[in-house]
């Protein structure tokens, strides 16, 4: 298994025992996330932006307007911290102190480079689309030359990385275990609701597939 080297920057010192550092377990979060939240610090002030990833092997991609701070900064070669979070259930406990939440949640660091070769930034534009649904792609309109110079790509080489996730029942306190009270989990599951179609559709067409599992989970250890 493939580990990301743990430096001061990516070492989970609160509760260590939830921490990963293999590629396997932050990839999982990765990719069965939509979005993910890009920390920067332009002039001294820190900024958190929301917006959609994919991933290609050990890079992660981004996209939006050429003409988007968030991407010049991000293509000028700047730190950059992007961190992604799935939640998974609210953990009732007997006390205060215990109440808690499950989650699964990934912080990465890298520095941008701007993709420019068309080759490339078609398959990464391709790479988005088939990440929201397979097989988009293919049947929708390729980009054209104007959207293609409108849109910039950027590749964030992960350098470092840690997930950091919190599964099972509260931890009470043994005094605490005949409070009369329910304790336990709330499982949280986010799920597509009935399609809507576009207001100006011009002819009816199959809905698309949502058969992918969105939230593929993997065999965390009950702690
Ligand atoms: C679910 C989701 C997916 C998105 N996907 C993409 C994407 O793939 N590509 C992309 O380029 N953008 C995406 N966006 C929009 C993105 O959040 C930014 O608005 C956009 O990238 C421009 O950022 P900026 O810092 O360049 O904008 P600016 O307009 O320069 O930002 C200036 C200020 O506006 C405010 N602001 C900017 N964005 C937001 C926001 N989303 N919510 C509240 N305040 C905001 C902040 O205070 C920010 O400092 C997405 C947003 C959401 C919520």
């Amino acid at each position: 298994m493939t580990h990301f080297p743990q430096t001061p920057a990516n070492s989970v010192k609160r509760v260590p025992k939830r921490a990963a550092y293999d590629h396997e377990t932050i990839y999982a979060i990765v990719d069965s996330a939509y979005i993910c939240h890009v920390g920067l610090v332009q002039d001294g002030r820190p900024f958190v932006i929301p917006t959609i990833h994919a991933r290609d092997g050990d890079t992660l991609l981004l996209h939006g307007a050429s003409t988007s701070r968030l991407m010049r900064h991000a293509a000028a070669g700047h730190e950059l911290c992007l961190t992604v979070t799935h939640l998974d259930g609210l953990v009732l406990a007997r006390s205060v102190f215990n109440h808690s939440m499950n989650y699964r949640s990934a912080v990465l660091f890298g520095r941008g480079h701007l993709i420019e070769e068309p080759a490339a930034k078609m398959a990464a534009l391709e790479r988005f689309t088939e990440k929201l649904i397979p097989g988009r792609w293919a049947e929708v309109r390729q980009p054209n030359e104007t959207e293609m110079k409108a849109t910039y790509i950027v590749a964030i080489p992960i350098e470092t990385a840690s997930a950091k996730v919190r599964v099972g029942p509260p931890n009470d306190e043994e005094e605490d275990l005949d409070w009369p009270v329910w304790a336990g989990v709330l499982p949280i599951t986010p799920q597509f609701g009935a399609p809507i179609s576009a207001p100006d559709a011009t002819a009816e067409y199959p809905l698309p597939s949502l058969s992918r599992p969105i939230r593929p989970r993997g065999n965390w250890r009950v702690r």
